[in-house]
């Protein structure tokens, strides 16, 4: 029989919609799952398909199925499954046969995997995957990370199934070992910034303005026809428009409000945070999630301080075209953190990360694809030199424009007793980056007074701690 281009194990969501997706573009595939079960299963699911797809039952079937150097993508449960996966494979793999990791790992397992398999004939690939279920199906944007020659063996596949965004395949290689992975882990975190100012957005109009569910989902579909058009934007309007079959309400209005996390935002913030990068949205984000998860503590606050009016005023304009711009605003702050993150980790883990490029794979196939991002690999191809995306000329014109709407939301959020820190992290950031002369010589100055610290004066002599005499 016709041996198969490359092997994939895991048939849930993700590596059953990816061995389709790749069967339908002419690649033969193998394909084996823990429990052999699903694997027959999967077969009868595919139809036509099943003809380029090659179902095993044992590993070394599998693994005999597929051509040298054998490409094996690894779409399981990410962790110590990932590890057992590996230690199963590889008495039956042959030199330069490359096992792909698919899954959401944490990029630090990312290289420590790939530092111990670069000891044996075996060659290891971290590969973030985006776009959920549907993206798998029909064109995710794929992120990869490993020894450029394993790359060039898999490209023809993964290039052939990614997404594509005026025929430009969302697929590239970033790096070594953890670079895929911890990119997909910033795009996560950017993710979790845009669908948390969304829901702060909604929170306004909901709460401040009194709008219901179909009304709010009318104003993301106009918005989604302007500058925050996006996925994102999209599928909330797509939300806010549909029913509970159950009761016939919004279904928005039937969902508890508990956020639930799976560790790439709370990774993102992590690593930043060892960086010293400030990426505040993100952080925001993750917190916001976290705060709102403690739901019985939160009914139980609300009945020691009220519940206040929460009545969203604006002075003058338009209201709508102002949460529109404010919106616009925290999603430049928040894509800038991100990208301001992945340029220290390039930094910090040799790993040359294009930032054109990353930008250029995210305009399709992922969760926070939209023409946003073209307008980004734009800035960072003119400026790849920028020390920050928004005093790039394009997007410091967009923070212009924008940033009066953030703070007239901000300021009337905050007044209204609506919750927005992300949107307020985000305006604070903006200003913040944006003072020349800050208030940390007040923090150096207290550093010094307890601890001897010392401080650098602003006229450069070379005298270095305060006069504090014994009170220190
Ligand atoms: P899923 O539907 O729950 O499927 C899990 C798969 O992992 C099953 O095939 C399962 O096999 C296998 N598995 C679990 N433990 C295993 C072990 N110890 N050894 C071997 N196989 C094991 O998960 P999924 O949503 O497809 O996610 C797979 C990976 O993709 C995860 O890392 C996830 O974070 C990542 N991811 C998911 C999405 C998404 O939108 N769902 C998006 C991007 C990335 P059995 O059938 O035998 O249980």
């Amino acid at each position: 029989m016709q041996q198969a281009e490359i092997g994939l194990i895991g048939l849930g969501v993700m590596g059953s919609n990816l061995a389709l997706n790749i069967a339908e573009k002419g690649n033969r595939i193998a394909v084996f799952n823990r429990t052999t079960a699903r694997t027959d299963e999967f077969l009868g699911e595919a139809g036509p398909l099943a003809d380029r797809i090659i179902g095993c039952h044992t590993i070394e079937e599998f693994v005999a199925a597929i051509r040298p150097p054998r490409p094996i993508i690894i779409m399981i449960k990410a962790g110590e499954a990932v590890d057992q996966q590996i230690d199963a494979l590889m008495p039956y793999l042959s030199k330069n046969d490359i096992m792909i990791d698919a899954g959401n790992a944490n990029f630090r397992d990312t290289v420590a995997r790939f530092a111990r398999l670069d000891t044996t004939d075996f060659t290891f690939i971290g590969m973030g995957v985006s776009g959920g279920e549907e993206g798998a199906r029909h064109g995710p944007s794929i992120m990869v990370g490993g020894r450029e020659e394993s790359w060039k063996r898999v490209e023809p596949v993964l290039t052939s199934i990614a997404a594509k965004y005026d025929n430009d395949p969302c697929v590239a290689w970033l790096g070594t070992d953890g670079a895929g992975h911890f990119v997909k882990t910033i795009h996560n975190g950017i993710e979790y910034a845009d669908m948390q100012m969304i829901a702060e957005i909604y929170g306004i109009l909901r709460d401040g303005l009194g709008k219901k569910a179909g009304e709010i989902g009318n104003t993301f579909g106009a918005w989604n026809k302007g500058r925050l058009n996006s996925y994102l934007i999209e599928i909330t309007e797509k939300v806010l428009a549909a029913a509970d079959p159950e009761s016939g309400a919004p279904i928005v209005d039937v969902i508890l409000d508990k956020a639930g996390q799976k560790g790439t935002g709370k990774w993102s913030v992590i690593e930043a945070q060892q960086m010293g990068i400030p990426a505040t949205a993100i952080e925001a984000a993750v917190a916001a999630r976290s705060l709102s998860s403690v739901k019985e503590e939160r009914e139980a606050a609300q009945k020691i301080f009220g519940n206040p009016a929460r009545v969203f005023k604006l002075e003058g304009g338009a209201i709508e075209t102002d949460l529109e711009l404010a919106l616009f605003a925290a999603k430049i702050a928040a894509y800038a953190q991100g990208f301001a993150v992945m340029a220290a980790a390039s930094k910090e883990f040799n790993w040359s990360l294009p930032m054109p490029t990353i930008a250029r794979i995210w305009r399709a196939g992922c969760i926070i694809r939209s023409q946003f991002l073209d307008e980004i690999t734009q800035a960072f191809t003119a400026n790849p030199d920028a020390a920050n995306l928004i005093v790039t000329p394009a997007f410091s014109a967009m923070v212009k424009q924008s940033l009066p709407s953030l703070r007239r939301v901000v300021a009337a959020a905050v007044t209204a007793g609506l919750p927005v820190p992300a949107l307020a992290s985000a305006l604070t950031y903006f200003d913040a980056y944006a003072q020349a002369r800050g208030t940390a010589n007040l923090i150096q100055a207290q550093r010094d007074f307890f601890g001897a610290h010392g401080f650098d004066r602003i006229d450069g002599k070379p005298l270095h701690h305060g006069p504090w005499g014994s009170g220190a």
